[in-house]
Formats: C-alpha cells, structure tokens, sequence
C-alpha cells in the first residue's frame, strides 16, 4: 500500500510500504477519509512541541511514518465486535495494559500508551491497524469527513467537562480556530449562558457567530475591556484558551494565556485548550493572586481522557444537527499524493485561507 513517510522535519514523500499486519485483538481499516491536526503539522515541521524529541530521535534513527489520528474508514480485515465493511473512527491513543500504572487502574497514568500515528503507523495510509478496543462505530448518516472531523469535538466535549461549566456561566472562547469553535458549539449545548469569542480574521469571527457566540470580539481590540463590559465587570467564569502556539503555525504565541488571565473572573476557571512550548512563559503570580484554577484537558490513555464514550457522544451531536463539523472544511483534497498539500494546508491555514484542516479523501466510505 501507500504512506506517507517523514524523511526529516518538513520532509515528506508518498511512497510504497509493507500492507499493515494486524496483531491478536485488532483490526485493519481501509481509509475513506483524513486530516492532519495542528499539532501534527507543528511537530512534522520540527516546532519544539509535545513530543518533539522522541520524533526528533526517531528520524536520526532513519525514515519513519508519522501522524494520521483524524480519520474514518471502513473495517477490511474484521476483528472482535467489529464486521468487515462497518463504518468506524478509532481513539487515538490505548494505555498499554501491562504497566505498574495499568495494573493498578489508573490507565490514564501509564507511561507508554499506544498512540495511533505516533508510536503505531497511523492513516496517512491506504489502510491502518488498529486495536479493536480503539475503535469506535461510526452511525448511520455521518459522511467520512464529518466522522474525520469528530475526534477534536471529543476534544472539546471533554474541555467542557473539565471546566465543569455550569448552567449560565459566562465563557470565553479565545480564539476562533477549529477548537474555538467547537467549544463554542458545545457550550451552546451545554448550558452556558453568555459566550463570548474572539478571532481575527473576519471570517472565523463570522464562523463563531455561526457557531452560537453571543458577542464575537476582534482579537486585535482591547479584549479584556470587552468582558469585563459584557460581564458587568466581572469577567468570565471560563475561559477555554484555544489560541496559543507557535506564531510560525499561524497561532498566537504564548500572550493569550496572559489575556485568558485578565478576562477570567476572580476564582473562575482557564482551560488550556491550546498545546503550548515546554517553557511557555505563565501569569502565575495573577492566578494565584486571583485564584484562578488553570486547568488541562487530559491526555494520554482512558481514565478522564477523552475516550469511546466521547467520540460516541460527538458522533450523536453531528448526527442530530447539534454541531455543525462541516463548517471547518475549507479545503477538500483527493488521493493519497495530497497529503503533503494537506500538511502545508493546515500548518498554514491563514496563507491558504483554510479554516480549518485540509482534509483527504483516500477510499471508498460508501460501501456497494
Ligand atoms: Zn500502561
């Protein structure tokens, strides 16, 4: 089959390797459709984020595949639960389920989980093995894009819940970008009162308006001064930080965790929605000053990570017309050769005028 193969940071072909050989308890799935996340441009660029040194090791070592963890496809090679020909999407990342930290239940802290697309190939492929416990069945209704597109709303599902927002909360959303949005979308449905946005381009501030915001703000005017005016004073009871990152992949440096700290109310809560270099500087003197609790959607593997149950519950709200996912496509490539176009795309949306990541479409999702 095809993958895509990184052969140093930035360096990427297309090219033939081995078919995927599925271990006891996985299954194979053909790829319909997949997007590159953010995070994965920035770290196939060399960006010093997340896990960069261990890909960094990885390719002083030689060429490796790398990425594909935003997709839906159809099942070829079934395994338990799972039919050939259904419709599925699959969590990313498995806790290992032999470590001190898995045996005692506490998978969220194991040290080595199975991270698809990062220490497993993943779907920048013609197909993809994945551990059937992984995989999530994809209903009736849902197009591969949109079943490509619901692993960040799990994302925002579960920020949501880690903000514990509660019935008439005021939020901010700062930024206007796929996560923005979402949790702008989520937190229209999960009962919080005023939602404020802020963006800068003109279309994602019209997109946020679109996704349920109650006041968008241009993120270029003094934003602290517009919550407080629409808080009473007060400033937000949450603010999901989803702006900050690297400024070369078109996010907003580290001066939005600042803002964030200066909007939020005294004793509110900040998500940091947005993945951040190691040694990002931090108002941590104003937090404490203002008790503020700045919080972190989970990672890694089960426990409060985001997890089937999510991936289930964003499938339901895209079927039922809730969240809107289709709105973040701008850009729609065919076949595996794009997937280099896909990467540039995303990790450049302002450049290619992408609101979102540029997704591919690989296989068939419609089956015969
Ligand atoms: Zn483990």
């Amino acid at each position: 089959m095809r993958a895509l193969v990184l052969h140093g940071f930035g360096k990427t072909t297309v090219e033939e390797v081995p078919d995927p050989v599925p271990g006891p308890d996985e299954v194979v799935i053909d790829v319909a459709c997949v997007q590159p996340s953010v995070t994965e441009c920035m770290l196939i660029a060399g960006d010093p984020v997340a896990m960069h040194e261990v890909l960094a090791a990885r390719l002083a070592a030689g060429p490796t595949r790398f990425g594909g963890h935003e997709f839906a496809g159809v099942i070829s090679t079934p395994g338990p639960g799972f039919p050939a020909g259904t419709r599925v999407t699959a969590v990313e990342t498995a806790a290992c389920g032999t470590c001190a930290a898995c045996r005692r239940d506490r998978p969220d802290a194991c040290p080595s989980p199975g991270v698809l697309g990062f220490t497993r190939p993943g779907a920048f492929a013609e197909r993809v093995a994945v551990p059937a416990k992984s995989v999530v069945a994809v209903p009736d209704g849902i197009t591969a894009s949109q079943a490509a597109g619901v692993q960040p709303l799990a994302g925002a599902l579960h920020g949501h819940a880690i903000a514990e927002v509660r019935p008439g909360d005021s939020v901010l959303i700062l930024g206007a970008g796929v996560m923005g949005v979402l949790h702008t979308q989520v937190a229209r449905h999960g009962g919080a009162g005023q939602i404020i946005v802020t963006g800068r381009s003109p279309a994602k501030r019209r997109l946020a308006r679109q996704a349920g915001a109650d006041l968008v703000v241009d993120a270029a005017q003094d934003v602290q001064a517009a919550v407080l005016a629409a808080t009473g004073g007060i400033g937000a009871d949450v603010v999901f930080e989803t702006a900050g990152g690297m400024p070369g992949a078109g996010l907003a440096g580290t001066s939005t965790l600042d803002l964030a700290a200066r909007c939020v109310r005294r004793g509110g809560r900040i998500v940091m929605v947005a993945v951040l270099p190691r040694e990002a500087p931090a108002p941590l003197g104003l937090l404490r000053e203002r008790s503020v609790a700045l919080l972190h959607p989970r990672s890694g593997a089960g426990g409060y990570s985001p997890g089937g149950g999510a991936f289930e519950q964003a499938l339901r709200l895209v079927r039922r017309g809730d969240v809107d996912v289709d709105c973040l496509v701008s850009h729609r490539l065919e076949g595996m050769d794009a997937l280099p176009k896909a990467l540039d795309i995303t990790g450049n949306k302002a450049a290619h005028g992408a609101l979102g990541p540029a997704q591919v479409t690989i296989g068939a999702w419609d089956q015969a």
